[in-house]
C-alpha cells in the first residue's frame, strides 16, 4: 500500500537522524507524536496536551528547530510531521 509505504520511509529517516541527535529530543519528538494521536492539527489543544505530557515542551521543540537548523537537516527533513 502507497499509506504504508510512506510511513515507513520517514521512520528509517527520523531513525537515521536521531543516531546522532542529543537524546532530551527523542523525549520531545516522542511527546509530538503521543499528542498528534488526539489532536491531528498543531492547534492549542495539541499544545496543550504536548505540556501535559512534557512541561518543557516549547523548549525542546525551540532547541531542536534550532539544532536542525545549525545541521543543515531542515530542508530534508519534514518534521514537525
Ligand atoms: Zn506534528
Amino acid at each position: 500500500m502507497q499509506g504504508g509505504k510512506l510511513k515507513a520511509s520517514r521512520e528509517i529517516r527520523i531513525a537515521s537522524l536521531f543516531r546522532e541527535v542529543p537524546l532530551e529530543f527523542l523525549r520531545m519528538i516522542a511527546v509530538h507524536e503521543l499528542a498528534h494521536l488526539k489532536e491531528k492539527e498543531h492547534g492549542k489543544a495539541f499544545y496543550q496536551l504536548c505540556i501535559h505530557m512534557e512541561p518543557a515542551y516549547h523548549q525542546y521543540e525551540l532547541d531542536l528547530r534550532l539544532y536542525l537548523t545549525q545541521v543543515e537537516l531542515c530542508g530534508k527533513l519534514s518534521w514537525p510531521g
